[in-house]
């Protein structure tokens, strides 16, 4: 444990599991027609920048255990790489391996 990769990988996991709870929260309030605000999803444990997209774009992410939502310019590419950009975040996915099982193992929706 310790290593570059899962530090990255348990601190996007956490990220995920607020902008799950953003989600819920949302949904609670029936505002699911208005956009997210959601928090980055990279694997800088001190980030704190904001992206926002709709609840269908949010749901079609979080159905990949592999892929996170991260500000432009958040992505670590060695362990991750970009494969959508969209208007103000890009979606990476987890590099096959260690950061793969990990974003696997920390999903909130699998099993
Ligand atoms: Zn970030």
């Amino acid at each position: 444990m310790g290593s570059r990769e899962e530090r990255i990988g348990l601190n996007e996991a956490v990220f995920r599991e607020v902008n799950e709870r953003i989600e819920d929260l949302a949904e609670g309030f029936a505002l699911t027609s208005q956009p997210l605000d959601l928090v980055c999803e990279c694997g800088d444990a001190s980030c704190r920048e904001r992206i926002t997209m709709s609840h269908g774009e949010y749901e079609q992410l979080r159905s990949e255990s592999h892929r996170f939502a991260v500000y432009p310019g958040h992505e670590a590419t060695d362990v991750e790489a970009i494969v959508e950009r969209r208007d103000g975040y890009d979606i990476v996915e987890k590099e096959t391996g260690a950061p793969e099982r990990i974003a696997e193992q920390t999903d909130p929706r699998a099993g």
